[in-house]
């Protein structure tokens, strides 16, 4: 399987590597929206947030939030954005899942989202289909 961060992993690939541990391990973004942003992905190789095992995402979200005040402190930032893009759809480029930490300073830059408001009802209906996929999957999820 063709995987960069795999590759950076195996140390096949250089990157400026921040902090590395048996589970994890987090390195500067190569095209940063802000300087320090930074990557955490796990050793292993998961497709997207979805297939992560809860130990995996136990020592991933743990490093992230070592990692997040940092990042914070290490470029003096104001605050941060976590970020996931799972999916083509949402700008997911590599397929091997990580958590984007990127430092945020006051008037930096907006992300400018087409704001919708809900018509008369379809809150509840949107709401519905989404607590009809909870209800599938709950008892499994949580064994
Ligand atoms: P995604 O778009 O999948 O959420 O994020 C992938 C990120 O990986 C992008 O922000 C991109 O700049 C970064 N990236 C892609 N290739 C490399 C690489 O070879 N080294 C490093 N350090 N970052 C990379
Ligand atoms: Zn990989």
């Amino acid at each position: 399987m063709d995987c960069i961060f795999c590759d950076i992993i195996a140390g096949k690939s250089e990157a400026e590597i921040l902090f590395e541990n048996e589970n994890v391990i987090s390195f500067l973004d190569i095209r940063p929206v802000n300087y320090g942003h930074t990557l955490v992905i796990t050793k292993k190789h998961y497709e997207n947030f979805q297939s992560v095992p809860p130990d995996d995402l136990t020592h991933l979200m743990k490093a992230t939030q070592l990692l997040a005040s940092a990042v914070v402190k290490g470029v003096n930032a104001d605050g941060f954005n976590l970020i996931v893009n799972s999916g083509k759809a949402a700008g997911q480029t590599i397929f091997h899942f990580h958590f984007h930490i990127i430092p945020r300073y006051y008037n930096d830059f907006r992300f400018k989202p087409d704001f919708k408001t809900y018509s008369e009802g379809s809150k509840k209906e949107i709401a519905d289909k989404i607590k009809i996929e909870i209800n599938k999957k709950k008892d499994s999820f949580y064994g």
